[in-house]
């Protein structure tokens, strides 16, 4: 069974339409970035797994549950882009009393260790740094032992090493098998901290896959080296090779596997190869082709 499908969502704000006939599903024990640019509907999808918006148009499942009945048997926890503590509890008090609220949720000590919170238990919830209020934050996410957690920016406002504390917060708790989902606008997180980076523009799908595959699928990796007076013929024969350019004495293959490339160009030529150059299309670029194209 699918953690989390999505059937031709569609869901519009009055005349804005924020997703746009959304089809996707997610295997159990993955962990999946919902990466889009500001406005792309990141948040208006995690809202509506939560069961907080309703979709205009088609069906929202979470292992096998209609979100209603997700949220209650306790299978979610989310962290969305805003919402406060309780500024008069410490963050002990805080995390059991939300914890008290899940049929099953894990120990209390678990999930400091997790939250990596055990230094500030007895601290109040208003005097803690941007960084450790979204780590309270991610503690009340995971106290109820969710089997799918959704995570929606949680790293906003955090500094490096603040986040570098939060992913791997975040992949100890995905390491029991469960499912998260995070919804991110940064290339590098969505590269780092993911399995699959499912890619949203104007509420539509514009990309599925690994972030390898993601970056190969633009296609826009190049092997470029000096030819000099050498012949360029045949070149465009050479496996993966998708394109030629002979400029100035410098010989620039486009490819969709570099790899082969390279190994025909060694093996398959008796060129003399100096200078040579790989330039990736890094996930970057990808992005932006893929979110101007939608
Ligand atoms: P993201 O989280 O990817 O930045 P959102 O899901 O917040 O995107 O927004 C998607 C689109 O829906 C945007 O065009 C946004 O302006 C619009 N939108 C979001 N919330 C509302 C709302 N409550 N009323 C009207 N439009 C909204
Ligand atoms: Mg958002």
């Amino acid at each position: 069974m699918n953690a989390i499908v999505f059937d031709h969502v569609s869901k519009h704000y009055g005349d804005v339409l924020a997703v746009d006939d959304l089809s996707l599903a997610i295997e159990p024990g993955n962990t999946v970035a919902l990466l889009g640019p500001n406005g792309a509907g990141k948040s208006t999808s995690i809202n509506l797994l939560l069961g907080l918006l309703t979709p205009t148009q088609g069906t929202i499942t979470l292992l096998g549950n209609t979100p209603a009945q997700a949220v209650k048997a306790g299978q979610l926890g989310a962290m969305l882009q805003d919402g406060a503590l309780i500024p008069e509890l410490s963050v002990k008090e805080l995390i059991d009393l939300v914890r008290r609220l899940y049929p099953r949720p894990l120990d209390l000590d678990e999930i400091l260790a997790l939250a990596d919170l055990s230094d500030l238990a007895a601290r109040r919830a208003n005097k803690l740094s941007g960084g450790q209020t979204q780590r309270v934050r991610f503690a009340l996410a995971i106290a109820g032992a969710p089997r799918i957690l959704l995570l929606d920016e949680p790293t906003a406002a955090m500094d490096v090493e603040s986040r570098l504390r939060f992913w791997a917060s975040m992949h100890d708790y995905a390491a029991g098998g469960r499912t998260v989902l995070f919804a991110t606008h940064y290339l590098e997180e969505a590269d780092e901290h993911s399995d699959r980076v499912i890619v949203i523009a104007k509420g539509k799908l514009a990309a599925d896959g690994t972030a390898a595959e993601i970056k190969a699928g633009v296609g826009g990796q190049s092997v470029s080296f000096a030819i000099g007076d050498q012949p360029a013929a045949g070149l465009d024969l050479l496996p993966g090779v998708t394109a030629v350019e002979v400029l100035a004495g410098t010989a620039t293959l486009h490819t969709s596997d570099v790899d082969a490339t390279l190994a025909g160009l060694y093996r398959g030529t008796t060129l003399d190869v100096r200078g040579l150059q790989l330039s990736g299309a890094d996930l970057e670029s990808a992005f932006l082709a893929l979110t101007r194209e939608s």
